[in-house]
């Protein structure tokens, strides 16, 4: 820790050193750009992180963050609900919706099955994902759910177990094609290969 700044500078320092990839120099050099920026900037950068920590919700359907209770994408008519994308991450959303080639709805699980380090499925959304998958099937005579996680060792297991979970002759799963490389986390996959995986999707059941 260094002794030479204020508290009001260290403090920040300290708090920006803690985001992915920045360092204590990187702190340092937002810190003192944030000093540089007009008092009006840096108001609407506080701003900003306040409605983060205090507004920010989750879409009461797919559990994606949101505004308001339902989410654009769940509340859009103009997008199919015979079809479910089940994802492991809000960015993983963001980065299938970023291909434009998928129209269906989402769902959030907020990880995956991972036994070494003891996540259990009742430690991510299975439970809502089928009383959402329950409401798809009442209004649609069938449905396919797109398992698009990482191919990586938790993200096979989890196809695994929610294949077994949801398995009904009114529902289709398949899973993203092959061609991702193997261990590959979504989030780093780009569009073009996403895109493709996503059309080259395989039936699973
Ligand atoms: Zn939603």
């Amino acid at each position: 820790m260094s002794i030479y700044y204020p508290k009001i500078i260290e403090n920040l320092v300290q708090q920006l050193s803690k985001l992915p990839g920045v360092g204590r120099k990187t702190a340092e050099r937002y810190v003192f750009h944030l000093i540089k920026q007009t008092p009006a900037q840096n108001k609407l950068l506080a701003k900003d992180l306040h409605s983060l920590a205090n507004s920010l919700k989750f879409c009461k359907k797919c559990l994606a963050f949101s505004e308001k209770d339902i989410c654009q994408i769940c509340a859009d008519d103009k997008r199919s609900d015979n079809a479910l994308c089940v994802v492991a991450s809000f960015q993983d959303m963001i980065n299938i919706e970023n291909t434009k080639s998928y129209n269906g709805k989402y769902f959030i699980l907020n990880g995956l099955i991972n036994t070494i380090e003891n996540i259990g499925p009742e430690k991510i959304n299975i439970k809502k994902l089928v009383s959402l998958t329950n409401e798809l099937i009442k209004k649609n005579k069938k449905i396919e759910i797109i398992l698009a996680l990482s191919p990586t060792m938790e993200g096979e297991t989890t196809v695994l177990y929610l294949k077994r979970l949801l398995n009904s002759p009114k529902i289709k799963i398949s899973k993203l094609a092959q061609g991702l490389s193997t261990g590959v986390n979504l989030e780093y996959v780009d569009e073009i290969t996403l895109s493709n995986a996503l059309k080259y999707r395989n039936e699973i059941n």
